[in-house]
């Protein structure tokens, strides 16, 4: 048994006063915890669930801490998946719920444990009692652990009173706390934003004066922490706050001018983006790229005013911006080529005739393309014609279609071709058929 009767803070916490009932957690999570402990093990809920049971907000997921380290987790359930570079963890598979079960984890220097030279922890093996894998969690509320044997919740840092209190306070000396992990400054955004919750005033004064550390952290877990900031249904405060705490710059320096009042287009992204997700519509990065990235393809472009056809120069840009501004932030080649294809669509948008408007309206990427026209008339309001004949193409009937592409309901396929100057080749009545060199 872990001796907590040195832990001065340890409180246990009866159902009668916290109200979170075995039956709010998955039954995949209830299965995981009374296997381990009827095989004499510790296991508990912990983390984000009895946080956000206690919030009323439904857990994205249940995680679970045990005594048991991976290997005996997996003797416990043979087919639990060992993960893992930065913190070994098993992963425990029901279906399609995937339960996360992590090891206690102490925070003494011995053992498998390795820390940069600016305090920064690199490697975390060090597995602990339970009083320690709660202290060496971030945040008070995240360190809660609740037992469904039970039916209890166990603190040890005062987290129940901070959520009663919607406070989010580090645990221990939040310098030190950012100087190991600085992603911990993002999450702190993250809670405060997703979860409405106060920033205590020593975890929210060093953000500013550390936000530089974040440029140390590996480009790919910025890359995660930040969608998991953009996509989770606060974008737009998000960024707000991001910007704020001076952690924007640090992420992206230089690509938005003056990210205090962003771009139009760039707070109307955001906010569809949040939109959609209360929807629950959904969602891509490539889309939230293409909108980030945009002002700075357009200084790009001016910059650039080659005399190159209009698709070549922007080709040519958007390499220039992804490659100029993904230093810190790696940006997969998925969510970048769908940015660009989102791009290079635009000014096709400029022909409503013919053929290639057609062929258009078939592309795959076509939605996100014409959502990112919707964003693009909040600065460029004359595109709102275009709009609306975009809009109205897409939703009447096949024959009405063909007649707002062709100037008629069919193609005539038979008719012969004629050549004709593209002045004349405008369909109509007379020129039903689209001359195919109006669009070269
Ligand atoms: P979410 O609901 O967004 O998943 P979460 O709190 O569950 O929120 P995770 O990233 O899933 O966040 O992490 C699970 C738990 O692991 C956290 O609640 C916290 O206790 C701990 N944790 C995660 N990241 C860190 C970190 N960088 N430093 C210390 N503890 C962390
Ligand atoms: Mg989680």
């Amino acid at each position: 048994m872990t001796d907590y009767s040195n832990e001065p803070d340890f409180r246990e916490i009866p159902f009668s006063e916290h109200g979170i009932a075995r039956s709010h957690i998955s039954n995949a999570a209830l299965k995981v915890t009374d296997a381990l402990q009827n095989a004499g093990y510790k296991a508990y809920v912990v983390g984000g669930g009895p946080r956000d049971l206690l919030l009323k907000r439904a857990p994205k997921d249940f995680d679970i801490g045990t005594s048991a380290t991976p290997e005996q987790v997996r003797k416990v359930f043979p087919r639990a998946r060992l993960i893992g570079r930065r913190f070994r963890l098993a992963h425990v598979r029901f279906g399609r719920e995937i339960i996360e079960v992590a090891t206690f984890r102490g925070t003494s220097d011995d053992g498998d444990r390795s820390v940069a030279g600016s305090g920064r922890v690199l490697r975390d093996n060090v597995f602990g009692n339970e009083a320690e894998d709660a202290i060496r969690r971030d945040f008070t509320i995240n360190a809660l652990m609740y037992d469904p044997s039970n039916q209890t919740l166990r603190d040890y840092t005062n987290g129940y009173h901070d959520i009663q209190q919607r406070c989010l306070r580090l645990i221990g000396d939040p310098e030190e706390r950012y100087r190991e992990d600085p992603v911990r400054m993002l999450r702190a955004i993250r809670f405060k934003t997703k979860l409405d919750l106060k920033i205590d005033s020593a975890t929210d004064q060093p953000i500013r004066e550390m936000a530089e550390c974040l440029v140390n952290i590996p480009a790919a877990r910025l890359l995660d922490e930040l969608l998991k900031l953009m996509m989770g249904g606060a974008a737009w405060p998000t960024f707000q706050a991001l910007v704020e705490y001076e952690l924007w710059e640090s992420l992206f320096p230089g690509l938005i001018r003056q990210p205090e009042t962003p771009p139009a287009l760039v707070e109307h992204a955001l906010k569809n983006t949040d939109q959609r997700v209360r929807n629950d519509q959904p969602v891509t990065p490539g889309f939230l790229f293409a909108a980030l990235f945009w002002p700075a393809l357009q200084l790009e472009m001016q910059n650039n005013k080659a005399q190159r056809p209009i698709m070549d120069q922007l080709a040519y840009a958007a390499e220039r911006v992804f490659s100029r501004y993904t230093n810190n932030v790696s940006i997969h080649r998925r969510f970048s080529t769908m940015a660009k294809e989102i791009w290079m669509m635009q000014p096709r948008f400029e022909r409503r005739r013919g053929k290639r408007a057609m062929r258009l309206l078939g592309e795959k990427r076509f939605r996100a393309a014409y959502d990112f026209l919707l964003l693009r008339v909040h600065e460029e309001p004359e595109l709102a014609d275009s709009i609306d004949w975009w809009t109205r193409v897409q939703d009447v009937a096949e024959e009405e279609r063909r007649a707002m592409v062709f100037g008629h309901s069919k193609p005539k396929h038979q008719q012969p071709r004629k050549r004709t100057s593209s002045k004349q080749s405008k369909p109509g009545k007379d020129n039903p058929l689209p001359a195919s060199s109006q669009q070269s």
